[in-house]
């Protein structure tokens, strides 16, 4: 096993605690991006979103370490229900505004790279040739009906099929990722984001080949920099927050020479 260099920054949303979290080994990284509720919705989860977050990266970051071999959609589905665990004591678990999070996870094992996005935290390969391949969950960008969606509309769709899914209390989520395997000798760099980073992408007309440009050239966090830096010069489109927690992670080999 090669082992990966990982380069990785996460900034909250200026004056916000972080609801995104990254988490890495020297074969595996991940990215999570916790929901921010909506005012006044009772949740029926006495405990926060960092909470969730560090409880789901925690027991898969556990999962990943002790579980090597097993495949991620079993990992990811043991960490959703050891999160549950946790709470089902003194939360309603069966509440459809219960906490919730993305999960993104690129592990290598052998000369395989395995890969899993639940919900829109995207991940992007950059290819030996230099082309750049986008594995992407877009469900939620495409919810029945059409934007802009009620938050009715997003409750009754989470976790169902035909809907979205996302990281919160059903484990069968896991299995409902975008999955796959990539040779690992066919890629040279790998980025992970949450939607905050994305929205370079998605708002502002940034190519993909662009943003996991800059990631290999100045990493993680100049990205993010960019980001805000775009923000504040474009701003944000009328539905969404003007600033959302950044996070990204970028993968690397060392190469031949190196080890
Ligand atoms: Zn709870």
């Amino acid at each position: 096993m090669v082992g990966m260099l990982v380069a990785h920054a996460s900034q909250p949303a200026p004056g916000r605690r972080n609801e995104d979290l990254v988490i890495s080994g020297s074969t595996w990284v991940a990215v999570l991006d916790g929901a921010t509720p909506s005012p006044g919705v009772e949740s029926g989860c006495v405990h926060d979103v960092p909470w969730l977050v560090a409880h789901l990266g925690g027991a898969l970051a556990r999962g990943l370490l002790t579980r090597p071999e097993e495949k991620l959609p079993d990992l990811v589905a043991a960490a959703i229900e050891e999160t549950a665990a946790g709470h089902r004591h003194t939360c309603d678990l069966a509440n459809p505004d219960s906490p919730s999070s993305t999960l993104t996870v690129l592990r290598e094992r052998g000369d395989a790279l395995d890969y899993l996005v639940l919900c829109d935290s995207p991940m992007a390969l950059r290819r030996t040739g230099g082309e750049v391949t986008v594995v992407a969950d877009d469900r939620l960008d495409r919810l029945p009906g059409g934007k802009p969606y009620t938050r009715e509309l997003v409750r009754s769709l989470r976790n169902r099929a035909g809907g979205f899914w996302v990281a919160s209390t059903r484990p069968e989520a896991a299995h409902e990722a975008v999955t796959g395997s990539a040779h690992r000798a066919t890629v040279t760099g790998a980025l992970l984001a949450t939607d905050g980073v994305t929205r370079l992408i998605d708002w502002y007309g940034t190519p993909w080949r662009d943003v996991v440009g800059v990631a290999a050239a100045d990493g993680p966090a100049a990205l993010i920099g960019l980001v805000r830096a775009a923000e504040r010069e474009h701003g944000a489109p009328a539905h969404a927050k003007p600033h959302d927690d950044a996070t990204a992670a970028w993968a690397t080999w060392p190469s031949p020479q190196a080890r």
